[in-house]
């Protein structure tokens, strides 16, 4: 069962990242801290009717491609904790540019996707690991996403031995960088017992995702939570679908 007691989550105002915080406050044991971030909260009308509604919704505001927003956001969350620890964070925001042929590449472009999918959840990680470390310190809890864990939003677009289709320079490498990142952080930090995964929500009907696609937000989200539910210390540091199956990298 998923009950983590204080959860972050970024990219939180609409898609993926608004329905985890949906399931979140539906759960048996919700949260009693969510701390749910996003550029604009001041448009974020849905996530903000959340807050009023419910008193362990936190609105922040976070670009996740901002040094100062992560050190301010990273401050209020220690501050709200008081000293207990974070146990989930969800690097969800991320960004695609889909256009990007090897003929008409742009490099803003491509340098905005790295910075969103790559160096962003990787600079809020560390922000919020001295929190992610005091939650790992518990002796009750066995390594899982209730007690201490980093969960980051990749895509299978970013699987180097799925790719088939070419292109996308920007959002592939970007992924594939986050995936990395993933591994590299589960070798860091497995000693402390911090969980770390790679996470491909499936092909979802969000802005990213397209009216085309599989599945609804409500149900990428419910399956990741299951997944999420099943982790422990043996299947950290890997990289897996929403239907808890491994991806290669
Ligand atoms: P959406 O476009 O609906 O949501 C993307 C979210 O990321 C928005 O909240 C957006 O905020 C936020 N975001 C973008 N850039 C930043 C930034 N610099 N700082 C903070 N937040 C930012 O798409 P999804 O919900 O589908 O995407 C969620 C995650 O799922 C992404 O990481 C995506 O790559 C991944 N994914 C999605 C798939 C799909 O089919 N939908 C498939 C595989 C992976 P804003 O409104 O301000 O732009």
């Amino acid at each position: 069962m998923i009950c983590p007691r204080a959860v972050f989550i970024t990219g939180a105002n609409k898609g993926l990242g608004l329905e985890f915080v949906r399931q979140f406050l539906r759960l048996d044991n919700p949260p009693q801290q969510l701390f749910a971030t996003c550029r604009d909260p001041e448009n974020a009308v849905e996530l903000r009717k959340l807050e009023d509604q419910n008193a362990c919704v936190q609105v922040l505001k976070l670009d996740i491609t901002c040094e100062a927003d992560i050190k301010s956001a990273a401050r209020e969350v220690e501050s709200s904790l008081n000293n207990k620890g974070l146990n989930l964070l969800i690097n969800n925001a991320g960004v695609t540019r889909k256009r990007q042929y090897v003929g008409n590449l742009n490099k803003e472009h491509l340098l905005e996707q790295f910075s969103t999918n790559a160096v962003g959840p990787l600079l809020v990680t560390q922000s919020l690991l001295p929190m992610l470390l005091k939650a790992a310190e518990s002796r009750d809890t066995l390594v899982s996403c209730n007690k201490a864990a980093i969960v980051n939003i990749s895509s299978i677009l970013g699987s180097i031995t799925e790719s088939r289709s070419g292109g996308m320079y920007g959002y592939r490498p970007s992924k594939a960088a986050l995936n990395m990142i993933t591994k590299s952080l589960h070798e860091e930090l497995k000693e402390k017992d911090i969980l770390v995964t790679a996470l491909h929500p499936g092909w979802v009907r969000t802005d990213i995702g397209g009216p085309e696609a599989d599945m609804s937000p409500e149900e990428s989200a419910k399956a990741c939570l299951m997944v999420l539910s099943k982790l422990s210390k043996e299947n950290s540091g890997r990289f897996l679908s929403y239907d808890g199956k491994m991806i290669d990298w």
